[in-house]
Formats: structure tokens, sequence, C-alpha cells
């Protein structure tokens, strides 16, 4: 394990935020109990500076959720990148965050979707 502890948990918060968001802070608390309000802020913070999500102020709560510009396999890149996670090298899915429609390993670094292989029992 190479990457960094903070790079883990901009990882850890970018995956909820994709796979749950929109979430307001409070609902990121719940899930992240153990960040203080001003860490969780900050990490908020670098993950809009690097355009992976989105903040949404009109009306109440603010929310939080993928940037609708960033498609989900550059998410998913920078996510295998932070987390360190062993990725496809096709669509940078995970074991903790796969294709939409689901994907399983058919080598080491390219997942099922990548390969577009016919689906067979
Ligand atoms: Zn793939
Ligand atoms: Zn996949």
């Amino acid at each position: 394990m190479t990457a960094g502890g903070e790079d883990q948990h901009l990882a850890v918060l970018l995956l909820l935020i994709w796979t749950h968001g929109p979430l307001a802070r409070e609902d990121l608390a719940r899930h992240l109990p153990t960040w203080p309000a001003d860490v969780m802020a900050a990490r908020l913070g670098r993950l809009v500076a690097l355009q992976l999500i989105s903040v949404c102020t009109q009306g109440a709560p603010t929310l939080y959720g993928p940037d609708l510009n960033c498609s989900d396999v550059a998410a998913r890149q920078v996510y295998a990148r932070l987390s360190g996670a062993c990725a496809c090298r096709h669509c940078g899915c995970t074991d903790e965050w796969g294709c939409p429609d689901g994907c399983w390993w058919v080598a080491e670094d390219v997942c099922s979707s990548c390969q577009g292989a016919p689906l067979t029992a």
C-alpha cells in the first residue's frame, strides 16, 4: 500500500458521493462520523476543485453530488489512483466501484465490460 492516507480519505468520499449522492453535509457526516466538520469541508473542497463533484446550493440543505461534466469512467480512474486499488486498465473500475451494470475480472487488469465478452454461464 503506497497511497497516502489523505488520498485514501478522498477516495472514500468520492466513492460515497458518486454511489449515494447527491448527499447533504449531514448525510456525509453520518457515513463518515469520525471526520471533524472542518476536515470534511476541506476534503469536499478538494474534490470540487478537482471537478469530480458538484455542489448544489439551490434550496436547503446544500447537496454534494457527482459532477455531470465528469464521466463515471474518469471518476473511477481517479478513485483507483487515490485508493491504490487494482483497477481495470480501460475503465478504471475496481472491486469497490465496478461498472454500472456490474462486471467481473477477466484478467488482472481488464474487467468483463471492457473485454466485450458475451455473457455465458
Ligand atoms: Zn473495465
Ligand atoms: Zn468494469
